[in-house]
């Protein structure tokens, strides 16, 4: 049996980021992959602030393919609604060679990565886990990581909590597109995409190459391919995608709505498996990095301490729900008004968002990593959108 101080579940950029931080500090740290292919299948639209690339120092060069300076929301009758425009709001990254680099990063740290190898099982025997891979490994740890994303075999195998609902989605890396080269196309409406969005984002500086996709609600009444399929005949996006080819389709869960308990005696959740993303966006990157930092001091204290009790480990859950629990709060409930909104509503809040001052504060104040944000100077400068605003706003 091979024995870890550290083992990590799942080989994506959460995993590999709390591994490069504890390897650092000389413990023996695995990650254990089920693919064979560091980032592969792809799972991700790729649309990050800079602020995961800060975080990660990881040179715009090495996975920046563009840069994003504004939006089109599109209602579902075909209402514009243009925001930002004046300055890069975020970055289009190659999501495969930003998960490698990561790998790297924590190999060069000197973690090991176990490729093709699926944790089937993971057990509590006394003071450590133990862990059985599909290939017939065993592994023991004193400190286990999931960060094995939506569906985490660690969190199901601890009984920890599930998130409160996931997102199904579907997309594809397109060619021949006709795009604003420095603009996401955002299409909302309950036959496009139910509960959610679908997104166009140009990945290279000419827009002829993109990223397009949507989620639904778990609950919609036809799956996502369903709604892919009627996506790419509605007539509001064959303008941008006139000599368009599939080079090859994506999907993949979302899974929203921070859990009540992220950690156990000798475990601890983070990134997807923890449902640390932006109930808004669906973007998991910063967030999932923000609490790999918090995840690995904590798991250096308990290595430092010899002490994998829970009562230490669950100090990361106070420190990750300080930093971006009011966030995920505040999108949840957010979340839960928009997506009970008709095609109609839809229809008026793009219409009444057009008006120039709010553009222009939402240009100024709005961050995608942080939306809750824009609420207040919102409100400042157009007192009269109280009455358009959904109820929690107006709280
Ligand atoms: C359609 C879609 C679009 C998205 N777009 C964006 C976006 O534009 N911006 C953004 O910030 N976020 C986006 N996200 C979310 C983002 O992809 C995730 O938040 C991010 O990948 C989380 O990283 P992670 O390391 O926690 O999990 P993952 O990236 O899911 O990595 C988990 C890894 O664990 C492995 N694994 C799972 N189970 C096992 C097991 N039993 N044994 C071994 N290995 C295992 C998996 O193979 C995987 O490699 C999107 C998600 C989807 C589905």
């Amino acid at each position: 049996m091979k024995k870890y101080d550290v083992a990590i579940v799942g080989g994506g950029p959460i995993g590999g980021h709390v591994a490069k931080i504890i390897a650092r500090d000389g413990y023996k740290v695995a990650i254990f992959e089920e693919h064979e292919h560091i980032g592969e299948p792809l799972k991700c639209a790729g649309l990050v602030t800079p602020r995961p690339l800060q975080l990660t120092n990881i040179s715009e060069k090495l996975v920046v393919q563009n840069k994003i300076k504004g939006a089109n929301i599109h209602s579902p009758s075909g209402n514009i609604l243009t925001i930002g425009g004046n300055k890069t709001h975020a970055f289009v990254i190659h999501r495969p060679k930003f998960d490698r680099e990561i790998i790297n990063q924590s190999m060069e740290k000197g973690a090991e990565v176990f490729l093709e190898n699926k944790i089937i099982s993971a057990k509590k025997q006394n003071n450590h886990i133990e862990l059985k891979t599909k290939q017939n490994n065993d592994i023991s740890c004193s400190l286990l990581i999931g960060a094995d994303g939506p569906f985490s075999k660690t969190r199901e195998s601890f009984n920890l909590p599930r998130p409160v609902e996931f997102l199904n989605g579907i997309g594809a890396e397109i060619t021949g597109t006709n795009l604003e080269p420095d603009f996401v196309e955002i299409f909302v409406g309950k036959n496009i995409a139910p509960g959610f969005f679908a997104w166009i984002i140009p990945t290279n500086e000419q827009g002829s190459e993109a990223r397009m996709g949507l989620c639904v609600n778990q609950d919609a009444p036809h799956p996502p391919n369903y709604y892919f399929s009627n996506f790419l005949k509605n007539k509001n996006i064959k303008p941008y995608l006139k000599n368009m080819d599939i080079i090859r389709k994506t999907g993949g869960a979302v899974p929203l709505g921070s859990l009540r308990k992220t950690t156990e005696s000798n475990v601890m959740l983070v990134g997807d498996a923890a449902a640390q993303v932006k109930p808004t966006s669906g973007g998991g990157i910063y967030t999932g990095l923000i609490c790999a930092n918090h995840c690995s001091s904590v798991a250096l204290d308990a290595l430092q301490k010899n002490d994998f009790g829970n009562k230490r480990l669950k100090k990361y859950h106070k420190l990750c729900n300080n930093e971006i629990g009011k966030e995920i709060k505040i999108g949840m409930k957010f979340r839960n008004i928009f997506k009970n909104l008709t095609d109609e509503q839809l229809d008026r809040y793009v219409i009444k968002f057009q008006e120039s001052k709010i553009t222009e504060s939402i240009s100024k104040y709005g961050d995608i990593d942080y939306p809750s944000k824009l609420a207040k100077p919102l409100l400042k400068n157009i007192p009269a959108l109280i009455k358009f605003l959904p109820k929690i706003i107006r709280k």
